[in-house]
């Protein structure tokens, strides 16, 4: 049967979202490109050979932590983090971090989560608590909205089910510039021409930056962690921030190698944008200068490493030109006011087309994506006519 609401990507907007949607009493099925959760929030496993070979490590290639400074008495954002500590996939972050982070996070008031579990155990919890069908390795490619509902294309045809063929609402959450086809997994976006023109201006507004991430895996036995740091950020040059990530996800870890995680800086992902294939050039010149910033780890015997590029990685200008901001704070008693979050792409009498995610929301960060997922959440309600999303059930 098709759903009433079809979330396209399971990422931490699109988790949290099919979480309270679900709870409102809707039925609810998530797509997704890739064969895991997270999306930005990704945890790469490093193996040596296929997939049936052990887990040698983990590391988290795009989000870091979890950052706060809202109170804990939030009706929605207290509940939402005690389950996620309670559930043990949240943990307080409690590792030295030197150099200035740019992300403002730092203040008596700012509290830091790590996963343990990596960053992308978050969306997965908040799937698996609310038991949605995902359909996994499908890249949605159209949508094509009617009076009887919103009928749904795929890249490759055979991966969607028919179940997933139509809803009557869809909400999508991948970056703007997949929503507007500008890229390799972009829509084709006949659905644009229902979108209203201030819509589409505010969304060509919005730029992300891009950088960067290299995992190195180094053997425990052979090579400590030299630093009383567990990250670091630095202000200028290839390299911006290191981690040991390992220890940065906190508790004892089994795998036998250590993960260290290396972020870029963006004018290096800008500078290789449009390169075929950046992966050599990048990791060279990163590996060089860490070898320049940091002589005390032996780089150049890693176990292994891997190369990610994040061609969207935050939200640089938002919708309609807003700043987002990394010190934004959710404000109490403001949680059902109807400003930002999540923007309406169509709308025809059985049929409803949302957009959601960190460029729709005021920060692009943890909190932004779940903001932008409560205010979807309450136009669904609106739309169905149900009662608010609830805090979150405990
Ligand atoms: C390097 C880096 C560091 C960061 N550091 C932090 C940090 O420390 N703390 C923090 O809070 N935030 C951080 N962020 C930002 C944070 O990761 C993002 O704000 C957040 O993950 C965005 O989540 P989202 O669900 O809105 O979008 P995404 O994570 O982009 O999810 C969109 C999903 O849609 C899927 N998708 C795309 N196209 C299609 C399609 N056609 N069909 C089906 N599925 C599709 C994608 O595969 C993806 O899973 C960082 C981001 C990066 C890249």
């Amino acid at each position: 049967m098709a759903p009433q609401v079809l979330i396209v990507g399971a990422g931490v907007t699109g988790s949290v979202l099919a979480m309270l949607a679900k709870d409102m009493g809707l039925s609810v099925r998530v797509l997704e490109k890739s064969r895991g959760a997270g999306g930005r929030m990704a945890t790469h496993t490093f193996r040596r050979g296929d997939r049936s070979s052990p887990v040698l490590a983990h590391a988290d290639l795009g989000a870091q932590y979890v950052t706060t400074r809202s109170s804990p008495e939030h009706p929605f954002l207290g509940p939402l983090y005690k389950r996620l500590t309670d559930a043990g996939v949240l943990i307080p972050f409690t590792g030295e971090v030197a150099g200035a982070n740019p992300y403002g996070g730092a203040g008596p008031e700012v509290r830091h989560f790590a996963a343990p579990m990596g960053m992308r155990s978050i969306a997965e919890y908040f799937l698996q608590s609310s038991s949605v069908p995902i359909d996994w390795g499908v890249a949605v490619e159209d949508l094509s909205p009617s009076d009887s509902g919103v009928a749904v294309s795929a890249q490759v045809p055979e991966t969607l089910s028919e179940e997933a063929a139509t809803a009557n609402v869809v909400v999508l959450t991948q970056p703007v510039q997949q929503v507007l086809g500008a890229t390799k997994f972009g829509l084709r976006g006949t659905f644009l021409k229902h979108t209203s023109e201030e819509v589409m201006a505010g969304l060509k507004k919005v730029e992300y930056s891009s950088r960067f991430a290299v995992a190195y895996f180094f053997d425990k036995s052979k090579v400590s962690w030299p630093f009383s740091w567990t990250c670091k950020y630095f202000d200028k040059g290839d390299v911006r921030y290191v981690a040991h990530d390992t220890a940065r996800r906190g508790g004892a870890s089994e795998e036998p190698l250590m993960a260290v995680l290396v972020h870029s800086g963006v004018p290096l992902g800008m500078k290789l944008n449009d390169e075929e294939d950046p992966f050599p050039t990048a990791a060279a010149r990163m590996q060089s200068e860490l070898e320049e910033k940091l002589p005390e780890l032996p780089w150049a015997t890693a176990e292994g490493s891997k190369v990610h590029k994040w061609k969207y990685s935050q939200v640089y200008i938002g919708y309609g030109g807003n700043k987002p901001s990394p010190s934004w704070v959710w404000p109490v008693g403001a949680e059902t006011s109807s400003s930002g979050g999540c923007v309406e792409l169509f709308r025809a009498d059985g049929s409803l087309g949302l957009l959601c995610g960190d460029a729709v929301a005021p920060a692009s960060n943890f909190e932004g994506c779940v903001y932008s997922a409560y205010k979807a959440a309450e136009m669904l309600r609106a739309h169905f006519g149900k009662c608010a999303p609830t805090p979150v059930a405990l």
